[in-house]
């Protein structure tokens, strides 16, 4: 039989160990242990010795209320920072009211007139020569979409 190590008295976590049980459990040395806590509780040696227990559950308790807060304020991010990523219809802050459309003046004549533009994988994309913003975005900024956006087939 290995030789008993004694605990009394040491420290593991938040237990401190006040005797050894006078019966084993699961044919195991074990020790009576009081917890910071103020509960009591009966702690095998290895499961002290290997650090598994530290408490008398009130640390393990302790530990599922920080994730359930943790999980809680990440979501929490989450829903500040998705809406910002939602921008499926034409934007309405744009100068224009219509998302990938911008107003400029011909050269020449200085003409008001509208085109539809498109950034993809860095390259921007132009249809120029549109008088209104409705049709630079129907006619120009759709078919551009259409055109260089991967997986439209419409
Ligand atoms: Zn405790």
């Amino acid at each position: 039989m290995a030789k008993t190590k004694d605990l009394t008295g040491k420290r593991f976590g938040k237990l401190m160990v006040m005797h050894q049980l006078k019966e084993k459990i699961d044919n195991r040395i074990a020790w009576h242990c009081l917890c910071d806590c103020g509960n009591e509780v009966d702690v095998k040696s290895v499961y002290l010795t290997t650090g598994q227990t530290k408490s008398c559950g009130c640390l393990k308790k302790d530990m599922n209320n920080k994730n359930l807060r943790e999980q809680y304020d990440s979501k929490r991010v989450d829903g500040v920072v998705t809406p910002l990523f939602k921008g499926k219809t034409p934007r309405k802050d744009s100068s224009t009211g219509f998302r990938g459309v911008e107003k400029y003046y011909t050269r020449k004549s200085k003409e008001l007139r509208y085109r539809a533009w498109i950034t993809v994988k860095g390259e921007r994309y132009y249809k120029s020569g549109f008088e209104t913003p409705e049709d630079a975005y129907y006619k120009g900024r759709l078919e551009l979409e259409r055109k260089h956006l991967p997986g439209r087939k419409d």
